[in-house]
């Protein structure tokens, strides 16, 4: 094996793991969910209890924009809060689900903005007998902060032709973090123009008042959890790049040294989101799942080359200073059953690696690792995970080749119920790139494991 830059002390492993808390998960996505629901309904009797009677064509399009109007402002309040790293959030539903809902909810958000700019200006353009576009052409100059608005509107459709699919994935995850950051620009645009000219907000000290504090309440979050709380951690743990590893080809550990880092409180199949204080990286912040938990004074991530920021790994140097955000994500087990299946592809195999040594020996009745890669080169910690196997008595398959080379899908349902015995009964962990992860639930559902007992984690949002 390759040396690495600094003595280091071998990662967490048999001996040392922390075993998982046991962890009834409570509802938290439904939960979360109908919040959002109730909100939304709160915002549309709001919107009925201040709207007169509906008379004619135009004042029923009115009534509609501004409807519309409202529950595009409470929509941003909502987009904001799922990416503001709250704890709850992100430990009860997962970071990938979140960025999952909050992709749908940018998509209905732009739509209802869309919905009230062309249902208001054709509104008022029928009410007052005009044409379309003259009636915009007033808004846009007579009424009070329209213009800013409409500034707001285009930037929030360039935004969302960044996050389009298509154009997200050639794009550097930088450029499009960095458009993504107008989105509070353009609230901050619009925020205004809801007082100035939503009928609702007139004469209604008690909803302005309210509103404000709900804005106010999830900038103070964001503030509080995307700025604050990582320079609390740095200035209490003292994050400091110890040592990189090689682990195989375009695959580096890299070893984190601190203050009490066993009182982080992360759970085996967690991440943080890494900031390295070196000239190229200090700007940018990634997210790195824990390959080898926290002891008090050393952790370790494992990450594979496939950009700018997982390529320049490789060559951070013993000392960076390191800021680090977390812990998050809900991938973590759940400890209900008494058999687990881990599955892992590729660098998938980090939180998986983590989960496996603190996995307890009373589940040795069913631990069973199965570890996908293309190539025997890819393969990381593999006497790590003989070890632990050793320990455990439990049963790691490596399952090497790609699909073209083999003739056949070696994670197809009917070659896991080969390689796992009682598949059905087992509580399933799957990390792995999209496609793996997606044909791999497939199999375990086909194999009759409920949906429940499947969890699963990729690192692509
Ligand atoms: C929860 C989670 C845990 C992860 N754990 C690991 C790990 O343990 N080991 C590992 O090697 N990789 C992990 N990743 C993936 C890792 O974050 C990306 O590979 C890395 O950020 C790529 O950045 P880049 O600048 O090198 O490449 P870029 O060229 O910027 O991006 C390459 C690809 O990575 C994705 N990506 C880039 N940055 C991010 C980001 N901040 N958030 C989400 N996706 C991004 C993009 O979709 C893009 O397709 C994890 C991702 C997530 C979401």
């Amino acid at each position: 094996m390759v040396p690495i830059t600094r003595t280091v002390p071998a990662p967490s492993s048999v001996r040392t793991a922390r075993a998982p808390r046991r962890v009834t998960r409570p509802a938290i996505p439904g939960v979360v969910l109908a919040v959002i629901g109730l909100g939304a309904m709160a915002v549309v009797s709001l919107w009925w209890r201040d709207t007169p009677v509906i008379h004619g064509f135009g004042a029923m399009l009115t009534g509609a924009g501004q409807v519309l109007g409202l529950l595009s402002g409470y929509g941003f309040v909502v987009l904001v809060a799922l990416m503001a790293r709250l704890p709850p959030l992100e430990r009860g539903i997962g970071a990938d689900r979140l960025a999952r809902w909050h992709a749908m909810g940018g998509r209905y958000v732009i739509s209802l903005v869309t919905g009230h700019v062309l249902a208001i200006t054709w509104g008022y353009a029928v009410t007052a007998h005009e044409s379309v576009t003259s009636e915009a052409v007033t808004l846009l100059t007579s009424y009070p902060d329209v213009l800013m608005a409409t500034v707001a509107w285009f930037l929030l459709l360039g935004i969302a032709a960044f996050s389009a699919r298509a154009a997200r994935r050639r794009l550097a995850y930088e450029t499009w973090y960095y458009a993504h950051l107008y989105t509070y620009l353009a609230i901050a645009l619009a925020f205004s123009h809801q007082f100035a000219d939503g009928a609702s907000f007139a004469g209604n000290l008690a909803a302005r008042v309210a509103w404000s504090s709900l804005y106010a309440l999830i900038g103070g979050l964001i503030a509080w959890y995307r700025l604050v709380t990582p320079l609390l951690m740095f200035a209490r743990h003292r994050f400091t790049v110890a040592g990189v590893r090689p682990e195989a080809p375009g695959i580096v550990s890299v070893y984190i040294t601190g203050r009490d880092l066993d009182a982080l409180g992360a759970e085996p199949g967690q991440f943080f989101r890494w900031r390295f204080l070196a000239r190229s990286l200090a700007w940018q912040s990634h997210p790195y799942s824990l390959s080898a938990m926290p002891r008090p004074d050393m952790m370790r991530i494992t990450v594979k080359a496939r950009g700018d920021h997982s390529g320049s790994l490789s060559s951070l140097r013993p000392g960076t200073r390191v800021i680090a955000e977390g812990p998050y994500g809900a991938f973590t087990p759940a400890l209900s059953g008494r058999r687990v299946l881990l599955v892992a592809g590729g660098v998938g195999i980090t939180p998986i690696r983590a989960m496996f040594a603190a996995l307890p020996r009373r589940m040795s009745e069913g631990i069973t690792l199965i570890y996908r890669a293309s190539n025997p080169r890819d393969i990381v910690f593999r006497q790590e995970l003989d070890a632990i196997a050793a320990d455990r008595g439990a049963v790691v398959h490596y399952v090497v080749g790609s699909r073209a080379r083999l003739g056949y899908d070696p994670l197809s349902a009917l070659y896991l119920r080969a390689m796992v015995p009682g598949l059905h009964r087992y509580e399933a962990y799957v990390c792995g790139p999209a496609g793996m992860t997606r044909a791999v639930v497939a199999a375990l559902r086909a194999s009759g494991l409920r949906r429940r007992r499947i969890h699963h984690e990729t690192f692509d949002f």
